[in-house]
């Protein structure tokens, strides 16, 4: 039985559509909180679950004869550490477990974003446990750098991530390496990068740019300006200096993936960060 958790939530949904392209329904089961939201899979023969990390016999139910696990990270910052221990232990209790796949952050263990230390625990959970895992260090979504697209190109873009790049990637290449990685395309013990080519900030404003047909303009702050400009912009204190803290990470390096460990899970390149910038930008015009 595959078993995949935050099938409520964006990724895990496309990793479970992607996943019963490739096994029978009865074979799935799909977990999360709200799990109202996920009728339209119960009524295809999909199993549906409710798994809360915080409740562990929930998650001892939805773990129940599971063979292979992809475990989406919650997204709950500040609280995964109990959470995830959890769900690690609820794994660890399953004896039918042949493959847990974890979706991670780029350089996990020597990244210094805010981001990374739930995550780095996390990894290092799984390892003590001893599960047969494979990670799964997810870059940023492409989706991330256009929820204000019309705001860019009305304002500018404002970051502070200078030349660093972002090898980012949609959610739905990563949903689809995932259950590339989940069905035998990845072994316990793989430790992957997973990033498409990417870009700067300058190259990201330019394209918008391009698309938009007028000049899109990108200005590089210090992180505490950035920070003070997404409070602005209307996002929480906490939210916006989690987010400039990523720019100054990315400035260091830290949200590049060195590699095409990406591209060799999809068995394809991953689609064109240009294209979907284009697409969103349509969107808007
Ligand atoms: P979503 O916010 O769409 O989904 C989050 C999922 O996590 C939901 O299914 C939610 O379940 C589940 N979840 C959160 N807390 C709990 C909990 N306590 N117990 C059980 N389930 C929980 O995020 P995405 O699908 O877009 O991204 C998946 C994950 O990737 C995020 O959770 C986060 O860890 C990480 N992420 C990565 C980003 C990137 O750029 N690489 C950007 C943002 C997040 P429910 O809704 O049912 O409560």
């Amino acid at each position: 039985m595959y078993v995949i958790t935050g099938a409520t939530g964006a990724l895990g949904r496309l990793a479970v559509e992607t996943l019963l392209e490739r096994v029978p329904a009865e074979q799935v089961r799909a977990t999360g909180r709200r799990i109202g939201s996920l009728d339209d899979l119960a009524a295809r023969g999909v199993d549906v679950r409710r798994a809360d990390f915080t409740d562990p016999a929930s998650l001892r139910a939805a773990f129940d004869g599971a063979t292979r696990v992809l475990f989406v990270s919650g997204s709950e910052v500040g609280q995964r550490v109990p959470q995830h221990r959890n769900v690690v232990e609820a794994l660890a209790a399953t004896p039918t477990l042949e493959l847990v796949a974890y979706t991670s952050i780029l350089h996990a263990q020597s990244s210094d974003l805010v981001l990374a230390g739930e995550h780095a625990d996390t990894e290092r959970r799984l390892a003590d446990a001893g599960l047969p895992t494979v990670l799964l260090r997810n870059g940023w979504y492409v989706e991330n750098f256009l929820t204000a697209v019309g705001a860019d190109i009305e304002h500018g873009m404002l970051g502070a991530s200078g030349d660093g790049r972002f090898d980012a990637a949609t959610r739905a290449d990563y949903a689809a390496a995932a259950v590339a990685a989940l069905t035998g395309a990845a072994s316990a013990g793989d430790v992957l990068e997973l990033g498409g080519p990417g870009f700067t900030r300058a190259e990201l404003a330019a394209e918008i740019g391009r698309a938009a047909g007028r000049e899109v303009t990108y200005t590089d702050l210090p992180e505490a300006e950035f920070t003070a400009a997404l409070v602005r912009a209307g996002l929480p204190e906490a939210f916006a200096a989690v987010l400039a803290d990523s720019d100054r990470g990315a400035a260091q390096g830290l949200l590049a993936a060195p590699g095409d460990d990406l591209a060799r899970l999809l068995g394809r390149p991953a689609q064109s960060w240009t294209q979907v910038v284009d697409e969103a930008v349509r969107a808007v015009l």
